[in-house]
Order: structure tokens, then C-alpha cells, then sequence
């Protein structure tokens, strides 16, 4: 166990939080969080399975059904997400000092997500007070309909491990606006930040049983989970592959589905843009994160007559961007998650030089011994890649960006569409007619123009095509929660 101190891992054995107590998991096998910056293990966790999860979902059965939750007022749930944000702001350094030393994004990148992050949970508790139905007008002589909104009931979520306590507050949120209740799995590489989050909700005065959180392995705690009869709805965030086993898993009970799967989303320069400021954007919209982004830009596109130029521009950031201790302000670029990820972006860069593409920057491990233990990537840059190439269509969830010159509009919209994915779409013009025919064109569910990745709390945000089903963010997440029932009474 490597000695680092933090208040959270002071106890380095985590357990599972289930009905408001922590306990271990009944067939008590434990698995390890690793820091990925040298690869030590830094805590070990309860490695839940299938009973647990049965455990879980019954004790949100039960604070759904009885106890005080189901009575707590539209005013008491907004209080409830107030006083968890206020707390999560003034704990906010520990927060993302645990999720750089469990995932490795470094501190400035953590740190810098969580006033959204507190914004976020005070835009779900305005949003609480929003939930309201209809009172339609009907052609049926005296007859009244109104329609009411319920909690959709016990939610499950999945959660990966590019922003552990990211994930979680977008999970949690919506269940505590909507009066639902929670069965939480993160992810196996980043689990700590949301046993963190879930006490200082319980600290908050969240009642036993609304949150739980069971980790544990995907195929085993998380397939239960998506399996469970007793489950309303699941929230999974994660690739496209564990997506469709999520849909399968869902039939038994038929249960509500969103889903946030990841793209291979589109970015695109017109020669008339501000290339000053698109060349670092275009650069971090892949390598923040270490790419370990759902709507990161992987597939660039930039037009002939400046496309040289513009690589030029690109490598010359990725090469300035700061590898080093992921707790130092001015690190810009940590390791990626595991061992297991590391090999995986590795091989893409293996299958982009043995296709054919052009390896311009990039695609090993940056020098120096501070990185041999861990799983380091340098940005990486290809081009002369064809479109039909596997790093130009699969996620990779790395820093590997593949870089396409283009000629005309309606040629890159083509190819750019060109994918089994939509999520985002990124595109930089000074002209608005252009922003307005391309923009419409894009089919991803988030399209930026002269900017990359904004996110604001009532803002949609989700997939068109494989990138999946439903929104987060704004109001259809929290719409994602509720029942519409509709009340007919003859007068
Ligand atoms: P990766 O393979 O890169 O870890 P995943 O999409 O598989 O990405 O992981 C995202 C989340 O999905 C994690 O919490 C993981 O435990 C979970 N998961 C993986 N496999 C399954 C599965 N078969 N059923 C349910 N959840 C799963």
C-alpha cells in the first residue's frame, strides 16, 4: 500500500454502502484501487457481486416505498441537494485530490470540474421544484384528465472511470430532484470518489437506502445490476460494446434505459476560422483527460489549403502539454487509467502505423524514469489516415488524434457523419451561415461552433445514432426520472 495521506484513505479498506451502513461484501472478496501516476495500490475495495446487488436494490425498494423519502416535500429534496452541494464546494480539494490519485487526471483538471460539478447539483435542487403536470383539455363530455409526474422508482447507474465524481453527481442528482432512489456501480479502476460522494450525502441528511454504492466487476456486480427484476430504470455510461450487453440484460423486466456511450466525434477547421485559437482547442479536445473524454474530437478535419499548417500548430501544442506529478498545478497531462488501457490505446497506435497512416507525434511513453511504473502516453497524432481505418472508427479512449485534410462542405459533413457514433461535433468558422447549414447537417446531439466541450447544468447532452439513448443535463435528464400519469375523472 503506498503511503500517501488523504482523509478518505486513512481507512484504506473500503466496504460497500448499502441502506446507509458499510459493509463488506457477502462472499468478502476484496479487489485493489491502483493509482495509475506508479502503479501502486492506494486502498482496496469490496468486490460486490450479484448478492449484493440483490442487497442494494432491496434497500432502495424500501426507502423508495416506506420510510421518510417518499414524504420528503419538493422543498425538502431542493434543501437536501443544497446543503450536498455547499458541502462538496467546501470539500472540494479533497475530492480532487482523491480522483487524480485514483484515475490520474491531474489536480488542475479535477480541481477545475467541481464548481460545475456544485453548480450542477444546485441547478437539480432549482430543478425539484419544477416537476409538475398538465391538466389537458379533453373532447369527452365531463370528463377532467390532469397529468401527474412520479419517480420512475429504483434507478440503477453505471458509471466509467474518466470522471468518477463526475459521473456520480450526474447520477445522483436527478434521482434526488425526482424523489427516485439509487443503486450505484462505479467503475472497478475509479470507485473511490463515489464512496466518498456517497457519505457526504448521508452526511447531508440523505435517508438510508435513497443511495447506494456496490463495487464490484463489470460482468458480474454490473451485469445484476442491469439484469435486476426489481430495477426501473438504468443509467449507463460507458463504450458501445458494454452498451449493447446492458440492452440485453435490461429485457427480463423491460426496464427504462438511458444510455451514454462515447463517439468518435467530428471536429472540423475551415480555412477561415481564428486558427489561433483552434489549434489548441483542436489539440485539447483530444488530449485533455489523456482523451479519456465520451465526446473527445478524435477525428479532425482540416481544409487543404491550410491543413500543414495547421498539424504543425496541433503537434507543437501536444508537444509543449506538461507530463509530471498529477498533484503539481502546472501538470497538463496525467496517465490513463490502467495497465489494461494503456496496452489497449498502445495497440490502437500499433494497428494505425501497420495500416498505413503517418505517425507524426507520439504513440509511445514519454521519457524519463518518473513514468516507467506508470501508464503514460504521449499525445499521439497521425495522418494521411483513410477514413475507413480502425483509428478512424473506433473509440479509443486515448490521446490519439487522426488528422484528415478536406475540400469542400458538403464533402466533410459526409464524412464526418460517417460513423456508427454521434455525440459531439466540433467546427470552427467566421461564417454563420456556414455554422448554421453545417451545424444543422452534424447528426451528434452536441454540436460546438468555436469552441470545444462547453457544458453548462441546462444544457442537454446525449447521443444520436450508437452514442445512445436519452439526455443528461437540462430538463429531459430529469424527465428521464419520472412517470407520466394521467388522472381521468368523470365529472
Ligand atoms: P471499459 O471496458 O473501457 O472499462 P466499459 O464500458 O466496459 O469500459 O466500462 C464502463 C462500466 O461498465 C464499468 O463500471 C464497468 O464495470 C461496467 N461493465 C463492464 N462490463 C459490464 C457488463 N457486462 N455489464 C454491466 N456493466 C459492465
Amino acid at each position: 500500500m503506498s503511503s500517501i495521506d488523504h482523509p478518505f484513505l486513512r481507512n484504506p479498506d473500503k466496504a460497500l454502502f448499502i441502506g446507509g451502513k458499510w459493509v463488506d461484501a457477502i462472499a468478502g472478496r476484496r479487489m485493489d484501487a491502483i493509482n495509475p501516476a506508479d502503479g501502486h495500490r492506494i486502498a482496496t475495495l469490496a468486490e460486490g457481486d450479484a448478492a449484493d446487488i440483490d442487497a442494494a436494490v432491496a434497500a432502495a425498494r424500501h426507502a423508495l416505498e416506506q420510510g421518510p423519502w417518499p414524504r420528503f416535500t419538493p422543498a425538502e429534496r431542493q434543501g437536501l441537494l443544497l446543503r450536498i452541494a455547499d458541502l462538496l464546494e467546501a470539500r472540494s480539494e479533497s475530492f480532487a485530490v482523491l480522483d487524480t490519485l485514483d484515475m490520474g487526471k491531474p489536480v488542475r483538471f479535477t480541481r477545475g470540474a467541481i464548481p460545475l460539478l456544485v453548480d450542477l447539483l444546485r441547478y437539480f435542487a432549482g430543478a425539484a421544484r419544477t416537476i409538475h403536470g398538465s391538466t389537458p383539455q379533453t373532447s369527452l363530455p365531463g370528463m377532467f384528465a390532469a397529468t401527474v409526474k412520479e419517480p420512475v422508482g429504483v434507478c440503477g447507474a453505471i458509471i466509467p472511470w474518466n470522471g468518477p465524481l463526475w459521473a456520480s453527481v450526474l447520477k445522483i442528482g436527478p434521482v434526488l430532484a425526482t424523489g427516485c432512489t439509487l443503486v450505484l456501480k462505479p467503475a472497478e479502476d475509479a470507485s473511490l470518489a463515489p464512496l466518498m460522494f456517497a457519505d457526504l450525502c448521508a452526511e447531508a441528511g440523505v435517508p438510508p437506502g435513497v443511495i447506494n454504492v456496490v463495487t464490484g466487476l463489470g460482468p458480474t456486480a454490473g451485469a445484476a445490476l442491469a439484469a435486476h427484476m426489481d430495477v426501473d430504470k438504468m443509467s449507463f455510461t460507458g463504450s458501445d460494446a458494454t452498451g449493447r450487453r446492458i440492452v440485453q440484460a435490461s429485457a427480463g423486466n423491460l426496464k427504462r434505459l438511458s444510455l451514454e456511450l462515447g463517439g468518435k466525434s467530428p471536429h472540423i477547421i475551415f480555412a477561415d476560422a481564428d486558427l489561433a485559437a483552434a489549434a489548441p482547442a483542436a489539440a485539447m479536445a483530444v488530449f485533455v483527460n489523456s482523451g479519456q473524454v465520451c465526446s473527445a474530437g478524435t477525428r479532425l478535419f482540416v481544409e487543404r489549403s491550410i491543413h500543414d499548417a495547421f498539424v504543425e500548430a496541433v503537434v507543437a501544442h501536444a508537444g509543449a502539454l506538461r507530463f509530471g506529478d498529477g498533484l503539481s498545478a502546472d501538470t497538463d497531462l496525467g496517465p490513463v487509467v490502467s495497465a489494461r488501457q494503456h496496452a489497449r490505446v498502445l495497440g490502437y497506435v500499433e494497428a494505425g502505423v501497420a495500416g498505413g497512416a503517418r505517425l507524426v507525434s507520439g504513440g509511445d511513453r514519454p521519457a524519463g524514469d518518473a513514468f516507467g511504473q506508470g501508464f503514460y502516453v504521449n499525445p499521439t497524432v497521425f495522418c494521411d489516415v483513410a477514413d475507413d481505418m480502425r483509428i478512424a472508427r473506433e473509440e479509443i479512449f486515448g490521446p490519439v488524434l487522426a488528422i484528415f485534410p478536406f475540400d469542400s462542405e458538403d464533402e466533410v459533413v459526409r464524412r464526418a457523419n460517417d460513423t456508427p457514433f454521434g455525440l459531439g461535433a466540433g467546427m470552427w468558422t467566421r461564417d454563420v451561415g456556414r455554422a448554421h447549414r453545417v451545424g444543422g447537417a452534424l447528426k451528434a446531439g452536441s454540436v460546438w461552433v468555436n469552441c470545444y466541450n462547453a457544458l453548462d447544468p441546462a444544457v442537454p447532452s446525449g447521443g444520436y445514432k450508437a452514442s445512445g439513448w436519452g439526455r443528461e443535463y437540462g430538463p429531459n435528464h430529469l424527465e428521464e426520472h419520472l412517470n407520466v400519469k394521467s388522472l381521468w375523472i368523470q365529472t
